[in-house]
């Protein structure tokens, strides 16, 4: 294939991101700038301190504070937002998929700007898709009105995300990378976005471990979930994303740790299929595909085991069926008795070969 082939568009809308130890202290500076004066600042209760200093960050630029940010975007949720964001002129969000998705449904109803302080390294922040779920259905939809338009990077903010619940993000933003080397409309900038995502983490991941309060290891691994979030607005998603929605969707298992578990997984499903996009995953881990990102999971104690999640083995077949329904684009077919025994192993936390 030519480097520069037909359909290759690298246009995106601009995006502002800073990165830095501290940056959050600019907020007010980013708002007055884009003529900005009443935020209302959103975030999860667990993380309401967080959304308190901001608060005070802001000081009579802060409008209010809306704390009830849920996973996966239930509508009711953004109904009372919508409330409290009346009279707001912006939004500022401090947290993780969770918050920015909440910023992104009220964006989607007001087209508000959004100003986004990552806490995770899920990469919503980089994309302009939206998931949200009303009646308890997940509906995704993509637009640029939900594209954040200013993005923060402070490592002092991942800095105090658990261990293990770090390590679990991460593997959730390698896996929009790994996906990404064999999507159908991959390009020269995404492959090389993957690239240089994957190895951010592999170089910060284990001195984050050694040393969860190491700025210059999460400024690191916040690089590399800029450049998987970035990919995963570019490209689509494949196998890997259509069994953890359904994991998480119709099972309710924790998304950060599903992506974790499934990664080595579903890229060994694809191993021969998309050999040689995938060759750079052998060359950072060595050894097999699955095998590498496996043993890789395992060197930083992620979770291996999706029954350590809370699902039993006779639901396995359900999301078996459930995952081969509207499947999206794959580079291997996808076989319903093969996804079983897929599901088996990593139910089960083998090692894939
Ligand atoms: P999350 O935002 O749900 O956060 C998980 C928990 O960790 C929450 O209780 C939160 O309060 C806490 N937390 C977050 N950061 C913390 C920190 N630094 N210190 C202490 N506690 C912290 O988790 P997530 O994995 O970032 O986001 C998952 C959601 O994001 C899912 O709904 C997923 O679908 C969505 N998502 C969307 C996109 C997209 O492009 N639209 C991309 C990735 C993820």
């Amino acid at each position: 294939m030519s480097v520069f082939h037909a359909g290759f568009e690298p246009g995106h809308p601009p995006v502002r991101v800073r990165i830095g130890v501290g940056i959050r202290h600019e907020i007010g500076a980013e708002m007055t700038a884009m003529g900005l004066s009443r935020a209302l600042v959103l975030t999860t209760p667990g993380q309401a301190a967080r959304g308190e200093e901001v608060r005070s960050i802001l000081g009579a630029l802060a409008f209010g504070l809306f704390n009830r940010a849920t996973m996966h975007t239930p509508v009711e949720i953004t109904e009372a937002a919508l409330v409290a964001a009346s009279g707001a002129d912006c939004l500022i969000a401090i947290g993780g998929g969770s918050t920015i998705g909440l910023a992104k449904a009220i964006a989607l109803r007001t087209d508000l700007p959004q100003i986004v302080l990552p806490t995770t390294y899920a990469g919503s922040e980089a994309t302009p898709v939206l998931g949200q779920t009303a009646s308890g259905i997940k509906e995704t939809l993509r637009s640029p009105k939900v594209q954040p338009e200013v993005i923060l990077y402070d490592p002092e903010l991942v800095a105090t995300l658990p261990v293990k619940l770090s390590v679990a993000s991460a593997l959730n933003a390698m896996a929009h990378a790994v996906e990404a080397l064999y999507a159908r409309d991959r390009t020269p900038l995404s492959d090389q976005l993957a690239i240089g995502g994957i190895r951010a983490f592999k170089r910060g991941l284990l001195r984050v471990i050694s040393d969860p309060g190491d700025l210059v290891a999460r400024q690191d691994t916040q690089f590399g979930a800029w450049l998987c979030g970035t990919v995963l607005a570019q490209v689509g998603m494949s196998l890997h994303h259509k069994l953890c929605h359904t994991l998480g969707g119709s099972f309710n298992l924790p998304h950060a740790e599903t992506h974790a578990i499934l990664l080595p997984h579903s890229a060994a499903y694809n191993a021969e299929a998309a050999s040689e996009a995938l060759a750079p995953v052998v060359e950072i881990f060595g050894g097999s595909v699955g095998g590498g990102l496996y043993d890789f999971a395992a060197s930083l104690g992620a979770p291996l085991a999706l029954r350590s999640l809370g699902i039993v083995e006779r639901e396995l077949d359900l999301a078996a069926d459930l995952a081969v329904r509207n499947p999206y684009w794959n580079p291997r077919p996808i076989e319903r008795d093969a996804i079983r025994a897929l599901l088996q192993r990593a139910w089960a936390g083998e090692r894939p070969e």
